[in-house]
């Protein structure tokens, strides 16, 4: 089997093109306006390497968790006003429903218009990658481009299926993120710190395990260090934690020690009830958390003691918010995190996730950064596999 090949790999002129981007952006709550757009600008230099090689483009994205149904709040109109913000010069045109759309409009697409297919989910045979549907999206294209990282663990029509019947590239963000990606699992300088934070190790059992394979050191935080915790005979109190994936965590820490990789849990914490909004939390050892409280947050101790572990790498990736971030009290830990990963000038530093993005999206410095993932759960299953099934489909 191949490789896979890039737009910049090959000559791509006059066609017309197929993008499956991840216009999956984050929204605010009333659904009217974008949170964060980080995820549509990444994708405008493939749109402009494209564009400026005479090629026609059609767009395909999701947008949330419509299940096969048209929901208007997930409509790609939204998507589309802000496309023309960073392509002014073009016509961006959604096509309501690309299986009714008249051929003419296909035939009669002007070089200044750009399509964009409403959302993929708005279809059922989008997530059962239902191959007639496959077809029909593929229909108008010459050639079908993958950019959409962050969905590209998901074996979908528009993903996976439009790749077997296209001649199909990926894009100039699909090869910046799997660069990245795999300059820090092949090669990454020492020393390498993970860290790894929010709530549930259900999804980063993988990453971890990976990770006591491949880091010098693992920062367990958030309610996830809970159960490890747990696991070592420590009460935590009325923590969110796993009772079941105790073994699971001991498990981890015993190939931890295996691969003399150290792990460094909480010390202390701040400990409160999340719902509360007027007061914040109090700072205790995490072994005498009070039987009534949660730990919400690293404490002073642990933050110090990370510190001067991420002052030192040469390589840093972080997934995962180390506290209760969207209650104020509770996001200095992730704050601290965030300060010292981009004070640390020598290291290759990674950050990515849903939630650990939402809790740095508005900061400063954030071009410090060598690399912001737009995948989570995609990023996730690119450092435990390697490769995700949205780019196998581009082998051919
Ligand atoms: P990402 O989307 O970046 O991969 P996750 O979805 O794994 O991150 O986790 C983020 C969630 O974890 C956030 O909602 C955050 O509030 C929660 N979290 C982190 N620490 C705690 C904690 N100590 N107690 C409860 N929830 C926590
Ligand atoms: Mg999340």
């Amino acid at each position: 089997m191949s490789d896979i090949k890039f737009i910049d790999d090959v000559e791509i002129e006059g066609k017309t093109i197929l993008l499956r981007a991840d216009f999956n952006v984050s929204m605010n709550p009333n659904y009217l306006t974008i949170a964060d757009d980080a995820r549509i600008r990444q994708v405008i230099p493939t749109i402009n390497y494209l564009l400026k090689r005479n090629n026609k483009l059609i767009l395909a994205s999701h947008l949330g968790r419509p299940k096969g149904e048209r929901v208007p709040k997930f409509s790609l109109q939204i998507v589309c006003n802000q496309l023309k913000e960073y392509l002014p010069e073009y016509n961006i045109i959604l096509i309501d429903d690309f299986l009714t759309e008249p051929e003419s409009t296909f035939k009669n697409q002007k070089a200044d218009d750009i399509f964009v297919y409403e959302n993929t989910r708005f279809y059922p045979g989008e997530k059962k990658n239902d191959p007639k549907f496959a077809k029909k999206m593929a229909v108008h294209a010459d050639i079908f481009v993958n950019d959409a990282f962050g969905v590209s663990h998901r074996a979908d029509a528009s993903v996976v299926g439009v790749a077997h019947i296209l001649p199909s590239y990926g894009g100039l963000l699909l090869k910046k993120e799997t660069e990245m990606l795999s300059m820090v699992l092949k090669k990454p300088e020492k020393p390498f710190v993970a860290v790894i934070g929010g709530a549930k190790i259900e999804t980063k059992i993988k990453v971890l395990d990976r990770m006591m394979e491949l880091a010098d050191s693992l920062i367990i935080g958030g309610a996830l260090a809970n159960t490890f915790l747990y696991a070592q005979g420590i009460d935590v109190g009325a923590s969110l934690f796993e009772k079941d994936k105790t073994d699971l965590a001991q498990k981890l820490l015993f190939k931890a020690a295996q691969n003399n990789t150290t792990v460094i849990l909480p010390s202390d914490c701040v400990v409160g009830n999340a719902q509360e909004l007027e007061h914040g939390g109090m700072v205790c050892k995490v072994s005498e958390v009070p039987k009534d409280k949660q730990i919400l947050d690293i404490g002073p101790e642990t933050t110090a003691r990370i510190g001067s572990i991420i002052a030192k790498a040469k390589t840093i990736v972080w997934n995962g918010p180390v506290g209760y971030f969207e209650n104020i009290h509770y996001r200095q830990g992730t704050d601290f995190m965030y300060y010292a990963i981009t004070n640390n000038d020598d290291a290759v530093s990674i950050v990515g996730g849903g939630d650990t993005l939402a809790a740095i999206s508005k900061k400063e410095y954030l071009d410090k950064l060598t690399h912001i993932s737009t995948g989570g759960g995609a990023m996730l299953e690119y450092i435990e596999k390697g490769t995700l099934p949205g780019i196998e489909a581009l082998k051919k």
